[in-house]
């Protein structure tokens, strides 16, 4: 998957910064000049960044950008720590939130592997 498409992938599967989603102490979000931003549902894909998260805290080299269930959707602020939050970076704080949610998205392609079942198999008429 190409890079550009990756990124769209992500911000239309997330349909904004994830912060406010996940931590609802995250407070608003702000664009790359530190203004507040709107609310999720009406963030313009431009003004939103894709972060990539490692599957695990251990050291090593990060996802590639290419890579949807590794990235998410996050606006400068929550990114970057731009705006009010004087340089605090809600992404790097909240590793293990944006990890759970990930999980939950990329779960149905992690259980597909154990799935051996024969549903006609299992019907039965009395
Ligand atoms: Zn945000």
């Amino acid at each position: 998957m190409r890079v550009e498409e990756a990124r769209a992938v992500v911000i239309s599967r997330d349909g904004g910064c994830v912060a406010p989603l996940l931590d609802p102490g995250a407070g608003r979000c702000h664009d790359r000049w530190g203004n507040e931003m709107p609310r999720r549902s009406r963030q313009s894909a431009l003004d939103l960044e894709v972060d990539r998260i490692r599957d695990a805290p251990a050291m090593g080299k990060a996802p590639g950008h290419d890579d949807p269930s590794r990235m998410v959707a996050l606006c400068p602020g929550h990114h970057r720590g731009v705006g009010p939050s004087g340089g605090v970076q809600w992404a790097t704080s909240h590793r293990a939130e944006i990890r759970e949610y990930l999980a939950r998205h990329n779960g149905r392609s992690e259980e597909r592997d154990g799935v051996h079942g024969d549903p006609l198999g299992s019907v039965d008429d009395g």
